[in-house]
């Protein structure tokens, strides 16, 4: 058996978190398996659909490196992809089912349901429809159909006993089919629910193994009795935990950035987001938190997937996405940051500047924020706190300016950290100051700020004759 397996969006929305977290362990197994892994657009919803959401989401799965084996845009032998374009097959298979007593036309109008619903919560009873056109005598449903009567489709659940699943990641789920609903499989324009298109495409797909979020393990059972209804072999179903708020409820944008967009647009780099989406779920054998797609496919299994409800933690990514940064070649970096769109020339200084600035970094704007001094030579900044707690402004600005004569006076083979370092802290010695009271005082005419990396660094690189004017300048 090939292992096949997808992931399957719903174009109705910028490309969510979710949507990769479920790529990613689908893609994990298929590639781990030798398999296939297929991307389906679910664009049945056609009042939500938009094509550019759809774009947004190859865009946004190919910026993760989540690529595909077939898809709308790739096509393979089991296409189309997108399940508009599907609508004949759906028509097709609901025929087939009709007719062989499976599933039924329902007339019932809106306000009938609206009906029957309201006694049911009177009654605090299960809301579900009381399957009046399950029983409509045959000649009745001609003469309605006839008539050209507006009508749902509806499969016929099973009155009586039980639907065993074996999920691969809860083990056994059981439900009985009387708490089932008559699930509608086609609608009255004519164009499926997500049950019946989901179901049947699956199938035609050749999908072996359907991994996907926690919150569809309800629509589980109807999956498995519309499989029995078409004679198919159901394929394996395995759920995996949904991502969650901090306050624990599913996942959502009014409490969370959710749009890979965002991610992207916020300079988190594509493999920190692969290795923290798929944290949320999996483990590694070894315990270690960071790690590559390509480990995830070399370890995964349904048994390393968590089955409680992981929270979405921000200030993890941010210090993934910081170990990633400091991963990265000086080469790769730059690259990196002008694809970001960030406005950074690739040359001697931008290098020079780069070891010391990406040790800072959490995303990749900060390369220029961290690091802005170096790109910045009018630095707005409170002149207090250049002046250490123990010293007087007159007596710091004396020493400020001897810092000045001492940078500008070092000769071209003595600029180096080193020798730079040892001549300020004599310097700061020779002057009756402390090393930390003077370098504070130093690092805030260099750069503006009292935290930075490193300052003598940061000298060497930024010269001889800037250094000077801004310590002149502070003084
Ligand atoms: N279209 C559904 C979604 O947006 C697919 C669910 C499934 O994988 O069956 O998540």
């Amino acid at each position: 058996m090939t292992v096949r397996v997808r992931v399957a969006p719903s174009p109705t929305g910028a490309p969510h978190v979710g949507t990769a977290y479920v790529a990613i362990f689908n893609r994990a197994f298929a590639h781990q398996q030798k398999g296939q892994f297929i991307l389906r657009i679910e664009d049945t919803d056609q009042e939500r659909s938009d094509p550019q959401y759809e774009k947004q989401i190859f865009e946004s799965l190919r910026w993760l490196g989540l690529t595909w084996d077939e898809g709308p845009d790739i096509d393979g032998p089991h296409g189309p992809y997108r399940q508009t374009e599907r609508a004949e097959i759906y028509r097709a298979h609901v025929r087939g089912l009709v007719e062989s007593g499976m599933a039924y036309p329902c007339f019932c109008s809106k306000e009938r349901l609206t009906e029957v619903r309201e006694a049911q919560k009177a009654a605090r009873g299960t809301i579900m429809y009381d399957r009046r056109c399950r029983t409509l005598p045959s000649e009745e449903v001609s003469r309605l159909m006839a008539a050209g009567t507006p009508h749902v489709v509806r499969l016929a659940v099973p009155l009586e006993g039980e639907i065993v699943m074996n999920d691969l990641i809860r083990g056994e789920v059981r439900i009985e089919n009387r708490i089932l609903d008559d699930q509608v499989l086609m609608k009255a324009d004519g164009l499926p629910t997500y049950h019946l298109a989901n179901v049947v495409d699956d199938h035609l797909m050749g999908i072996t193994h359907v991994m996907r979020a926690e919150e569809w393990i309800s629509s589980t059972p109807k999956h498995i009795h519309l499989y029995r209804a078409f004679g198919w072999e159901a394929p394996q179903f395995a759920h995996l935990p949904l991502l969650r708020n901090h306050d624990r409820s599913k996942i959502s944008k009014r409490k969370n950035p959710v749009s890979l967009k965002w991610y992207e647009e916020q300079g988190y780099l594509p493999e920190a987001m692969v290795n923290f989406l798929a944290l949320m779920g999996f483990s590694m054998p070894d315990g270690r938190e960071e790690f590559s797609f390509d480990d995830i496919r070399d370890n995964f299994s349904f048994a390393r997937i968590t089955t409680g409800g992981p929270v979405f933690d921000l200030d993890k990514l941010a210090w993934l996405n910081g170990v990633y940064l400091r991963k990265l070649s000086d080469d790769e970096l730059i690259r990196r940051l002008q694809d970001a769109g960030l406005k950074v020339e690739d040359n001697a200084y931008t290098r020079a500047v780069a070891p010391l600035v990406r040790e800072r970094m959490k995303r990749l704007p900060d390369f220029l924020t961290v690091g802005d001094y170096f790109w910045n030579d009018h630095l707005a900044y409170d002149a207090a706190t250049l002046v250490p707690k123990k010293r007087e402004a007159g007596d710091t600005a004396r020493a400020l300016e001897s810092f000045a004569t001492l940078v500008e006076g070092a000769s071209e083979d003595t600029w180096n950290k080193e020798t730079l370092e040892a001549a300020m802290r004599a310097h700061a010695d020779s002057l009756g100051w402390s090393t930390k009271d003077a370098f504070m005082a130093i690092r805030v005419a260099i750069t503006g700020k009292t935290a930075t990396p490193p300052l003598v660094e940061s000298i060497v690189i930024l010269g001889r004759d800037r250094s000077a004017s801004r310590l002149r300048h502070a003084a």
